[in-house]
């Protein structure tokens, strides 16, 4: 029987940053992980690396860069001729800058002398667990450890009625691997994946309708950021409808019908493929967790305290599988967290100061509280806005759509909450996040010199806004 400190379940971006910094800790560590790439073969990086955060990147950079030959660089004065899309060459990129990350962390285990099991892993006490090679017939293998560490993930949400065919109906993996453009797509959900692979379709040229059940748009985000975001979006030629419950969806002659009821009645549209998005649930299949006494939480995530401890003191647990955004970043950093606490450090994670980004375009991005969250809670606030339409980078990069709102409290002046839409929307967020991280208030920020001409000078004037001192609007 092997015999390890530390046993991680699972190497998404959760658990394999938790196995690196546990054995750079000085603690003997394995990963078992079950992942199967598309050679077959074993592969690390979980959901993210695989089929979530990198292959939607890929196809939203290409996608956007089409899109732009297309129809933005005319306004630079730039006459392009013919614009050929190679879908496939695109696919293909997209396969290989996966394939290099998902080898990059291979290498990483081995520098890091953290031992790497691929196979299915389930507990067989608090102490044990069973490890079924995840390819091939080899016998199962049992692994001791004196902590274990759960970061099995999450998987794609279904909904009644609407069966993965994985030929006409697709979850969001399956829409990573499209190597043609569908002339019509409809997506269920309008939430982040909806809207990510919703534009990566539409900007190479699909009709995109997204059918979302709620009756607001991207509810999490400041709803004045929601307003312009949906606007854009339209002017892409997104069509969003909202109130949408859908009933069913089947597939006719290579056609895929689908039934939805909105305020107006019953409709059915018909595409050539259609996406399901609608959220994502944990994934505890074939884990076991009843055999080392694991609660669950009452919406079936693995109960967890503030530091990541399972209802077993030896068991943590960390990433989707957990209360808390599903964001990759999140998962990592409880991995540090956990491993550090494990080393004996006092490691805790500000979770009211994590980044969310959606990378669409105008891209949109926030972090603290929203408007609404904060009129919900009574507390008192101010807010500065600046639009992009005054910022004279923005203005020579012909991507004035947007604005930067700052939201702090009205007596203190500590900044709340930051909210970004607009272009690098998902790097300019880092400033936010580290100014909530020291505390700043926004007249902090807005004694900050920023560089100019540059988009981040609409995080320094929208602080000074919030204490009524703009200079350029
Ligand atoms: P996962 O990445 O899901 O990894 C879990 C691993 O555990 C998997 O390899 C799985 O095979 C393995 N496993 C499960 N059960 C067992 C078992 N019993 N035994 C052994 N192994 C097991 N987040 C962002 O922050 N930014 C983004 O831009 C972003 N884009 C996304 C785009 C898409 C299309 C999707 C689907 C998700 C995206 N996400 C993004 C979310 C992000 O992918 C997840 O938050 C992240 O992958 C969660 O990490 P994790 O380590 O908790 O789990
Ligand atoms: P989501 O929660 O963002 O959006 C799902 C949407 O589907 C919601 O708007 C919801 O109201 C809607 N919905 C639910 N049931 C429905 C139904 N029956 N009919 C119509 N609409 C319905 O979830 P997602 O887009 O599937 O993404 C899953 C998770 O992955 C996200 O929560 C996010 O954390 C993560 N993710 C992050 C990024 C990023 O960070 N850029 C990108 C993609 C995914």
């Amino acid at each position: 029987m092997k015999k390890v400190d530390v046993l991680v379940i699972g190497a998404g971006p959760a658990g394999y940053v938790c196995a690196i910094r546990a054995a750079q800790l000085g603690m003997t560590t394995a990963c078992v992980d079950a992942w199967v790439g598309r050679d077959g073969k074993p592969a690390l990086g979980g959901t993210c690396l695989n089929v979530g955060c990198i292959p939607s990147k890929a196809w939203l950079e290409s996608s956007e860069r089409y899109h732009e030959l297309l129809h933005k660089v005319s306004a630079h004065g730039i006459k392009v001729k013919e614009v050929t899309l190679d879908v496939p060459a695109m696919a293909a990129r997209k396969d290989k800058i996966v394939t290099t990350l998902t080898k990059g962390i291979e290498g990483l285990f081995k520098k890091n002398k953290v031992q790497w099991i691929p196979g299915v892993a389930s507990f067989t006490s608090a102490n044990t667990v069973e490890v079924k090679p995840s390819v091939g017939n080899g016998d199962p293998e049992t692994v001791e450890a004196e902590h274990i560490i759960i970061a099995t993930g999450s998987v794609p949400r279904n909904i009644a009625n609407v069966d993965i065919d994985h030929q006409h109906i697709f979850d969001s993996s399956g829409a990573l691997d499209f190597t043609e453009v569908p002339q019509r797509l409809v997506i269920i959900g309008a939430g982040v994946i909806g809207l990510e692979l919703g534009s990566v379709w539409k900007r190479l040229g699909s009709e995109v309708i997204l059918l979302e059940a709620m009756d607001s748009f991207l509810g999490m985000a400041d709803q004045q950021i929601a307003g312009i975001a949906r606007k854009e979006f339209q002017k892409l030629g997104l069509d969003i409808r909202l109130s949408c419950r859908v009933k069913s969806a089947s597939v006719v002659e290579g056609q895929v019908q689908v039934r939805y009821q909105d305020d107006a009645g019953e409709h059915t549209i018909e595409c050539d493929k259609l996406i399901v998005a609608v959220g994502r649930k944990p994934s505890l299949e074939g884990l076991n967790p009843r055999a080392a006494d694991i609660l669950l939480d009452e919406r079936g995530y693995i109960h967890v305290d503030e530091h990541c401890m399972t209802s077993v003191p030896n068991i943590y647990a960390i990433g989707d599988v957990v209360r808390g955004p599903m964001l990759a970043h999140k998962g990592s950093e409880e991995g540090v967290m956990v491993a550090e606490r494990l080393a004996g450090e006092e490691t805790t994670i500000h979770y009211d100061i994590i980044p969310w980004v959606v990378y669409t375009s105008p891209e949109i991005a926030w972090v603290g509280k929203t408007e609404e969250q904060l009129k919900a809670s009574a507390r008192k606030y101010k807010a500065g806005v600046f639009p992009l339409a005054a910022s004279g980078r923005a203005k020579a990069m012909e991507e004035t759509a947007g604005l930067v709102k700052i939201l702090a409290d009205e007596r203190t002046d500590l900044i709340l909450g930051v909210h970004l839409i607009g272009p690098m929307a998902s790097e300019l967020i880092a400033e936010a996040v580290v100014a909530m991280e020291f505390g700043s208030s926004a007249e902090d920020l807005s004694r900050i010199v920023h560089a100019h001409p540059s988009i981040s000078e609409a995080i320094h004037e929208a602080a000074l806004a919030v204490n009524g001192r703009s200079l350029h609007i």
